[in-house]
């Protein structure tokens, strides 16, 4: 079948019925209705001109922090790559595409000497999601380094917001609706002999490796930390440490992590996780919130929660 395309004249990647999961850290997921990889700033604001108002947008980075429901992802998926990945010295800080991985990020801060980017060394996100999610770790957060941000809005226009304008707060930052990052200013918070700084970076990676399965097929903190509390106590304390369901599992070695051990699909991390949210509810009475994003939409036939 011949699907009609809405979009025309644009130089970079589009695609319809794209598969995605390949691309996302748990393996899992549907297809995006219309994947557009777009070649820089004017290409991707052609195509946000062109998208029809009532056509879902998604914005994807590096997919480490999200599940793609199995029905995939309507309307205008968007994925920054490479022309969007610049690192560029500014002064005493970095202007960065969201593309750019967060660890590139780290590794050129700690060359020219920067501190208070080390903990993005260990977070395996591009800087756009890190906006997004205020990615942070070790003591330190995007919105302890964030000078501004570069948006292209829903309609194609290019905006510049302070940081302050985004509301950041524990993984959390507020965005216009549909609203994409482009680049991003970060602000050191001083300078310190590189050796020092790598040592710091090292440190914390040997850190992370001990305490959490990398080399998964994983998302990360499935759930935010409630208030005064920290989200693996609450698993373990409700004996879902190493929790089956089919080939989606609670992590032995962090138990606020999901894994896909092979087969699983979305719907099933989901319900492994709704399992989880059920049984804490049932020992602590606290009720868990989901970090990871669920996007997207269930197979028509599946059962999957909302
Ligand atoms: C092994 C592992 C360890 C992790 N450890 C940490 C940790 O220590 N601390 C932490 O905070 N997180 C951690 N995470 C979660 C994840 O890496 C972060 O949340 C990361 O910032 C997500 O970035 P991403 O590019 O993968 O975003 P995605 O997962 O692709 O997207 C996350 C959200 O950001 C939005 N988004 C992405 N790019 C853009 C953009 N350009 N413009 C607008 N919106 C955008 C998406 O629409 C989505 O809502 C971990 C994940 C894994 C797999």
């Amino acid at each position: 079948m011949t699907v009609t395309s809405p979009f025309s004249g644009l130089r970079g990647r589009l695609k319809a019925q794209a598969p995605l999961a390949a691309r996302t850290w748990f393996r899992t997921g549907g297809p995006a209705e219309w994947l557009f990889v777009p070649q820089d700033k004017g290409d991707l604001a052609q195509a946000l001109q062109q998208c029809p108002a009532a056509m879902p947008l998604t914005v994807l980075g590096a997919c480490s922090n999200l599940i793609i429901r199995d029905g995939g992802l309507p309307g205008l998926t968007i994925r920054l790559a490479g022309g969007f990945a610049s690192i560029e010295q500014d002064r005493d800080g970095l202007i960065v595409g969201a593309a750019a991985l967060d660890s590139s990020v780290a590794e050129t801060a700690a060359r020219a000497g920067m501190t208070g980017f080390e903990f993005l060394a260990t977070i395996p996100g591009s800087i756009g999601g890190a906006v997004r999610m205020n990615a942070g770790a070790y003591g330190g957060d995007i919105a302890s380094i964030l000078d501004w941000v570069e948006i292209l809005t829903r309609n194609g226009t290019c905006e510049r917001l302070p940081a302050a304008a985004l509301s950041m707060g524990y993984r959390h930052a507020t965005l216009p609706e549909g609203a994409v990052v482009i680049r991003v200013r970060l602000q050191a918070h001083g300078q310190e002999a590189a050796e020092h700084i790598q040592e710091r970076i090292q440190s914390m990676r040997a850190s992370r490796e001990a305490s959490q399965p990398l080399r998964a097929r994983t998302g990360g903190s499935t759930f935010r930390n409630p208030e005064g509390a920290k989200a693996w106590e609450l698993i373990d304390a409700a004996g879902c440490r190493g929790l089956r369901h089919g080939d989606a599992q609670i992590s032995e070695k962090h138990c606020n992590f999901m894994l896909n051990l092979g087969q699983a699909n979305s719907t099933e991390l989901e319900e492994l996780g709704e399992m989880v949210r059920e049984r804490v509810q049932a020992h602590s009475g606290i009720s868990l919130h989901w970090e990871i994003k669920r996007l997207g939409l269930p197979l028509p036939s599946s059962s999957s929660p909302t």
